[in-house]
């Protein structure tokens, strides 16, 4: 059992019991839904048809079941749910087709998840907790307050439900953990959803198509590495140099550049897989010609790969943006060092839906400090 940030454990998140009594059975690992299945004294092959119409088949509720007797959609009704999502709303970008969705959680919070395309290819960017503890400067999040950890369930449902939208294409679905909140701070729940990403009773994708991105917590990230489960791993770099980085990600930056690049390369060399650094330029914080190849020769320290993200200034915007000059002489230092760098544009600029700039006016409160970082 893994504490969370606050010393609290997720007893009831494990069993997926929520208030009501009922059990949410996307809060369930695989193993336990077939427990559950066989508590309620069904044949084994029940057990088929509920996962295919929780994961394959996408439902929200028990009564499009229609293989499972009325009977047995009337038990599950009673005992059990399907989503924990009470209520969503969608914006939908008129520039790129990005469409960001707000959530509403069985507690009356909200959490944000966007969905992104590139040619054929669909992006689903999810939420693992409700605002974030971390405090990285640039990041509209960090603006927010951070509430609670998200369930297994929770941040299942999200995609289920953004899967369902894009049905069409939901083969060319990825998933990247870089919605609201550090994937890693929710660490078990961040598992057990991987685990049903990666189970072919599940969604049956494979680590070029789960990405998780995290600020950097090294001890967590080595973790991740030892769990034996199929995801890659982005590290937001953001500097190249620990005073650089106390500055813009404070939280984060009690731990060293050199332990989290360390932690980056263990995950690439113990999983096989190539660790993607992600740097987002701010103009005259991190971009200097020495910064262009202090993070060329980082870049060389692991089987690594660059990716810059322009500042995308949004709403309220504390820095400034690289004119396409400035980025292009920003390349050109870092290609001899790094020739796979690429560079992420935002997507739905018009629906504010870029990365860092998930957050909800609605969440209020005070931010409390991170712990267990
Ligand atoms: S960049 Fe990520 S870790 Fe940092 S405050 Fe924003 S959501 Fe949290």
């Amino acid at each position: 059992m893994q504490d969370d940030m606050s010393g609290r454990t997720h007893h009831n998140a494990h069993h997926g019991i929520v208030e009501n009594g009922r059990t949410h059975l996307r809060d369930l690992s695989l193993t336990e839904l077939r427990e559950f299945v066989e508590r309620l004294e069904e044949p084994r092959y029940r057990y088929r048809q509920l996962v295919s119409w929780l994961y394959e088949k996408l439902a929200d509720d028990f009564l499009e079941m229609t293989d499972l007797p009325m009977s047995l959609r009337e038990t599950l009704g009673r005992n059990a749910e399907v989503s924990s999502l009470r209520g969503a709303t969608m914006q939908v970008s008129k520039i790129d087709d990005t469409r960001k969705y707000l959530f509403e959680l069985r507690d009356g919070k909200f959490v944000e998840s966007v969905m992104m395309r590139h040619g054929h290819r669909l992006t689903l960017c999810i939420s693992s907790q409700v605002g974030c503890p971390m405090d990285c400067r640039f990041c509209q999040t960090s603006k927010g307050v951070f509430q609670r950890n998200l369930k297994s369930g929770e941040i299942l449902d999200q995609i289920c439900h953004l899967k369902q939208d894009c049905r069409d294409d939901a083969d060319k679905v990825n998933i990247v953990f870089m919605g609201m909140g550090e994937p890693l701070l929710n660490y078990r729940s961040l598992v057990q959803v991987i685990g049903t990403l990666n189970d072919a009773d599940g969604l049956e994708m494979g680590s070029k198509r789960i990405t998780v991105s995290t600020s950097g917590l090294p001890r967590r990230m080595k973790n991740l590495a030892n769990e034996g489960i199929k995801c890659s791993l982005a590290v937001s770099l953001n500097a190249t140099t620990d005073d650089q980085r106390r500055r813009l990600m404070p939280a984060v930056s009690r731990h060293s550049l050199k332990d989290t690049i360390d932690a980056a390369r263990y995950f690439a060399e113990r999983t096989g897989r190539r660790v993607t650094l992600e740097y987002v330029l701010l103009k005259g914080e991190n971009t200097s010609y020495e910064d262009a190849h202090r993070l060329g020769k980082i870049s060389r320290k692991g089987p690594f790969k660059i990716n810059l993200i322009p500042y995308n200034p949004g709403r309220d915007p504390e820095f400034d943006t690289l004119s396409e000059d400035e980025l292009d002489r920003f390349i050109q230092v870092l290609l001899p060092y790094s020739p796979t760098l690429t560079v992420r544009r935002s997507k739905g600029p018009d629906i504010f839906a870029a990365c860092g700039q998930l957050w909800n006016q609605s969440l209020g409160h005070k931010k409390e400090p991170a712990e267990g970082t």
